[in-house]
């Protein structure tokens, strides 16, 4: 993680991870959430500092905030990990989903009745934090929904003098959580993960082409820089589902050529391959649009 921090070039670091184009928001978290954990305990203490409690990744679907939470807490070492989706500790009985999210913090709080300061950081990662966030008094389901933003607060707040904990919740509906959760001392940090432009579109590329590349199914000449070109407002999961789809174009010529039969060695996928997807996406896009309107 020491080395995450000092790295001149993050971006290249990111892609070697399977992330592109978010070695900025990657270097905020650093620089925003964890720097003040690099220091020394007793400096933090003497200088009254407390740490970064939690933090709020939100931004348009299939942009990778997910991914990048994922790769984050990987980098980490010495942490105790938590990875929850937010429904899944929604529970229709009363009482049980608050029951969750307290289960959700013991450890943390365990640990740290047993080891204070010493304790290793609690990194709880909630997935779709909009579904157990929610705005109070606003949801049809209001009185269970309440109760469980209610616990969280109170959970959040019974750690503010505890140094072991730090929550990342991740939602493209910022707008859907409760303000009081956002305040100074609770999941204050907030960090937009937007749709990339076209250098975090190439960057992305890479490394959804980087396995094509590395067995020789990439069929040169192959512009990389034209596909993000031609791809604007495109997100991480849309240019991976368009490599998919390349690939999947290549595997089915190369069928319909040998009869049915896959010789790995004859399948290519060709920058054509990738127009033709973006072409398709392009079509589906207009009819779904029309739809909604
Ligand atoms: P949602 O808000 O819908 O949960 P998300 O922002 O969390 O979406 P992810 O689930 O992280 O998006 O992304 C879905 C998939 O899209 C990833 O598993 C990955 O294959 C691809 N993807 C998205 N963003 C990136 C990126 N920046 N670099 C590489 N791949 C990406």
């Amino acid at each position: 993680f020491d080395r995450a921090f000092q790295m001149e070039n993050i971006d290249e670091m990111l892609v070697s991870l399977d992330v592109g184009g978010l070695g900025l928001t990657f270097r905020s978290i650093i620089q925003k959430a964890f720097a003040s954990r690099f220091l020394d305990p007793v400096l933090c203490k003497s200088l009254n500092i407390s740490h970064v409690k939690g933090m709020v990744l939100h931004g348009p679907p299939g942009t990778g905030k997910t991914l990048l939470m994922r790769k984050l807490v990987d980098l980490l070492v010495a942490v105790e990990l938590k990875v929850v989706n937010g429904p899944e500790l929604l529970v229709k009985w009363m009482g049980e989903s608050e029951q969750n999210v307290r289960r959700l913090f013991s450890e943390a709080i365990r640990d740290h009745e047993v080891y204070g300061d010493e304790s290793p950081l609690h990194i709880i990662v909630i997935d779709e934090l909009e579904s157990i966030a929610r705005r109070r008094g606003q949801s049809i389901h209001s009185e269970m929904q309440d109760g469980i933003v209610n616990q969280l607060l109170t959970m959040i707040d019974g750690f503010s003098s505890m140094n072991n904990i730090f929550i990342i919740g991740t939602t493209n509906r910022l707008d859907l959580i409760d303000r009081a959760l956002l305040r100074p001392g609770r999941l204050e940090l907030l960090l937009e993960v937007g749709v990339p432009d076209e250098r975090g579109r190439l960057e992305i590329l890479k490394v959804h082409t980087q396995s094509l590349k590395e067995t020789s199914v990439l069929k040169p000449p192959f512009d990389l820089e034209e596909i993000a070109r031609l791809t604007p407002n495109w997100t991480g999961a849309d240019l991976a589902g368009l490599a998919r789809s390349a690939l999947s174009t290549a595997i089915y010529r190369t069928m319909e050529s040998t009869l049915g039969k896959i010789d790995k060695e004859r399948i290519k996928v060709s920058q054509a391959d990738f127009e033709f997807g973006i072409e398709e996406r392009t079509k589906n896009s207009a009819i779904v649009d029309k739809l909604v309107n």
